[in-house]
């Protein structure tokens, strides 16, 4: 390792990603430089942004330090892409920070094991929708890319060209694509589409979103559906829609679903399964040689075929159920991942060390385990766990008597 300045101040270790395909990196020499500003020191595991471009020279060249896997381990704070699992987990220990994605609300069993080891344990996933959290907002950033690769999943999959082309040869026409749920992922998708010559097509449960699928130039598909509250929920994220309403939903979406020649599914709604929009009868209607890339795949799924981490095929349309796309586009993805990581990292960094105490809503809502116990009321509650008691209070000064002596 290299001699940064400060030995007694806060440690962060970057590992090299262990999951099979994973390809990111937590850390990128351009988003160190904030970081060793506030006087932490950094040390990146060697080659651990080789496959995203990113070689130990570049971040030695910006101050960090190159170490083996076991310094990185050892270091007070670990940022990562994924949550250590297995044999990595097991070197975590009683006071080591962890800040990393780690599905808390679907997984909240390793949010556990973290407590168990005595960690305190950020999930990125946690960061709220705010307009202050944004800049640390992996999903966002991660979903951003994953729209944009379902949109040429979907092109390199399907037997037609995306734009109209006048030719000699005759004249092609555009292909029909339509994306279902405009959040992140949708808006991203919708803007590849477009820009590849495709006619668009949107819709979103949430009519907010109506002006920003028109600013990119699709069409928002209209549903006479009285989603009212029941769609919108609070901030960016939708509710979860009744049986009912999905069930009217899937009818009047099956005509619009038919026409099109690639549908992307991204609808979600936060922490819960996604739902399921397009019916196994809606794909029987799609013409043989259509494409539908679910990018809810992980979640169980848009798209009633769909398996995740595969291409099925249904009478002749393929419903692709891709997982970690972010993963095949590693160089732009990591050096969004890392902005956002040495973001959250600077909330807590004060004279060269890492306070995960610090009283900031971003940290205390990404904040999952602490003390030996899962300290975060939503996994508490996936877990089927009581809520911790609210912090005592300080306690009342004793009232002072004020009863005065009457003179009689
Ligand atoms: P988001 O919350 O920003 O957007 C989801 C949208 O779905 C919202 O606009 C919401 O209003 C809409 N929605 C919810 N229920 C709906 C319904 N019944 N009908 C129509 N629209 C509905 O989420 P995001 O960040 O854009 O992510 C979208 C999905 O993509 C998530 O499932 C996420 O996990 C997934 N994702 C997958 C990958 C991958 O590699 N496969 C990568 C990143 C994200």
């Amino acid at each position: 390792m290299s001699d940064q300045p400060g030995a007694s101040s806060t440690l962060i270790g970057i590992p090299k990603e262990a999951v099979d395909g994973e390809l990111r990196v937590a850390m990128t020499p351009a988003a160190l430089g904030p970081l060793l500003k506030g006087g932490v020191r950094v040390v990146i595991e060697s080659g651990a942004g080789q496959a995203a471009g990113f070689a130990d020279a570049a971040y030695t060249d910006k101050g960090a330090a190159i170490g083996t896997r076991d310094e990185v381990f050892a270091a007070d704070v670990l940022a990562a892409v994924r949550a250590p699992e297995g044999a990595d987990r097991e070197r975590v220990r009683a006071g080591q920070v962890v800040v990393s994605m780690a599905a808390p609300l679907a997984d909240p069993e390793t949010a556990q094991a973290f407590a168990d080891r005595g960690a305190t344990l950020f999930a990125l996933e946690m960061v709220p929708r705010t307009t202050r959290a944004q800049a640390m907002d992996v999903l966002s950033s991660q979903a951003n890319v994953a729209g944009y690769k379902a949109v040429l999943l979907a092109a390199s999959n399907l037997p037609k060209m995306y734009p109209l082309l006048t030719t000699a040869a005759g004249t092609i026409a555009p292909a029909k694509v339509l994306i279902i749920g405009a959040g992140v992922a949708g808006l991203s998708a919708i803007a590849t589409a477009r820009r590849l010559g495709s006619v668009v097509e949107a819709y979103d449960v949430r009519p907010a979103v109506k002006e920003e699928v028109q600013s990119l130039g699709a069409r928002f598909v209209e549903l006479p559906l009285e989603t009212g509250q029941e769609g919108s929920g609070s901030g960016a994220y939708a509710q979860q829609l009744s049986e009912e309403t999905l069930k009217k939903q899937q009818e009047l979406l099956a005509k619009t679903v038919a026409a099109s020649d690639v549908v992307i599914t991204t609808a979600q709604v936060q922490g819960k399964k996604a739902p399921v929009i397009v019916t196994s009868e809606m794909v029987a209607q799609m013409a043989p040689g259509s494409v539908i890339v679910d990018l809810a795949a992980e979640q169980g799924g848009n798209c009633e075929p769909t398996v995740a981490g595969q291409t099925t095929d249904v009478g002749g349309v393929k419903v692709i159920g891709p997982v970690n796309l972010p993963a095949t586009i590693p160089t732009h993805a990591s050096l969004m991942y890392a902005k956002n990581v040495a973001n959250f990292l600077q909330l807590m960094v004060a004279d060269g060390h890492v306070n995960p105490e610090v009283d900031d809503d971003i940290v205390r809502e990404t904040m999952v385990t602490r003390g030996g116990q899962v300290v975060h009321p939503r996994v508490r509650e996936a877990l089927g766990q009581e809520s911790l008691a609210a912090p005592a209070a300080p306690a009342e000064p004793e009232p002072a008597d004020t009863t005065e002596e009457v003179a009689g």
